[in-house]
């Protein structure tokens, strides 16, 4: 008989429990990245700057002008599972990014970071930093109104992980993926994306306004581009009480790789398989097997009927209604191209 050791149950101190999340919720630069800027535009910002240097992996610093964080909140703010988002009734009727409250703390746990925060109210700033798990006094600083969250040296305590990281210029991309996505899902706010070692702007979208069609095309115009902003057809469709509005762009501008495709769930990016598998279906007849639509697709429907909670870190969701999603989709942008065939012919006729 073998004789097996055992120790006894123990609870987990806070820095450990911290950076075992941590790996959940933070696999690179970028997630750090979406993160921080979910954080921002739950709190209502209007202008989101986002700096980094060396891929996200010595600094990553988000910049807004949303509600702040009060100076007795900062500590609360780095607590695990402490949010202002739910009070934990109602996890079906979720509407912001965050809900978790485990971002920071993460952040906190992989990373330095630091925290300078004004409530629009407030007299001045006040600023936290927390190192390898400790968390500093919360002290007076300088700072506009709004919030600054700096990570510095992600993964210093990490090298394992540090290892597993793409090139700076690899990282550097997913960061400009996430923030360009968030973009298209937020075209009243203005998005700026600067890398700090080249000082260079990499992407600017200033706030648009409008109604819906008319504020996401033209982000769209600043994210995706002038030609597919010329080529891409309006879709708006409803079916027992799902919707879906976007722009979906002409086959004739297709893609040889399927690197412009955008799906959004009740305004969050998400990458699903089971819209991804629509969108392809909803060109099968019209693009060769070797070409790619592009276009950016908003779902929404009832949060009741969508699962968001599946995991912290990916972007996919599980529909209650997955059969009549998919068969929306595809008929939607569908008809969006035959009306737009049917204009053009007609054009060309007159
Ligand atoms: P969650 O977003 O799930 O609530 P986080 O750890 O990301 O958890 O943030 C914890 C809390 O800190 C948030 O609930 C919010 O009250 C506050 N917070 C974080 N970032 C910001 C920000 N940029 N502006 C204002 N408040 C913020
Ligand atoms: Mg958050």
């Amino acid at each position: 008989k073998i004789e097996v050791s055992r120790a006894p149950i123990r609870q987990l101190d806070e820095a450990a429990a911290n950076r075992i999340a941590a790996g959940e919720v933070v696999e690179r630069p970028a997630s750090a990245v979406k993160e921080l800027v979910e954080n921002a535009l739950d709190a209502g910002a209007r202008r989101i700057s986002v700096d980094y240097a060396d891929g996200g992996k010595t600094l990553i610093r988000v910049s807004d002008d949303g509600t702040g964080i009060p100076a007795e909140e900062l500590p609360l703010a780095l607590s695990r599972h402490a949010t202002s988002k739910i009070d934990g009734t109602d996890l079906l009727n979720i509407h912001t990014f965050g809900f978790r409250g485990e971002a920071l703390p993460s952040l906190g746990a992989v990373g330095r970071l630091g925290i300078t925060s004004r409530p629009p109210g407030a007299a001045s700033a006040c600023r936290i930093t927390v190192d390898g798990g400790r968390m500093s006094d919360v002290l007076p600083a300088a700072g506009n109104p709004g919030t600054v969250v700096e990570l510095r040296d992600l993964f210093h305590a990490t090298p394992a992980r540090l290892k597993f990281l793409r090139t700076d210029r690899a990282e550097a991309q997913a960061i400009g993926d996430v923030v360009r996505r968030l973009a298209m899902a937020e075209p009243g706010v203005g998005f700026t994306l600067r890398d700090r070692g080249s000082n260079r702007t990499l992407f600017r979208a200033d706030p648009e306004t409008g109604d819906l069609f008319s504020a996401l095309h033209g982000r769209l115009r600043q994210v995706l581009g002038p030609e597919f902003a010329d080529n891409a057809v309006r879709v708006d469709a409803e079916r027992d009480g799902v919707r879906l509005t976007g722009f979906a762009a002409l086959p004739t501008y297709s893609r040889g790789a399927a690197v412009s495709q955008f799906l959004f769930v009740n305004g969050r990016p998400v990458k699903d398989r089971l819209l991804l598998g629509a969108l392809r279906a909803a060109y099968s007849d019209v693009l060769s097997r070797d070409r790619h639509p592009a276009a950016a697709l908003f779902v929404t429907v009832d949060p009741e009927r969508v699962d968001v909670n599946v995991h912290p870190a990916k972007s996919e969701v599980r529909f209650r209604d997955a059969a009549l999603v998919r068969s929306l989709l595809i008929n939607g942008v569908r008809a969006a191209l035959a009306d737009a065939g049917h204009r053009a012919s007609s054009t060309v006729g007159t």
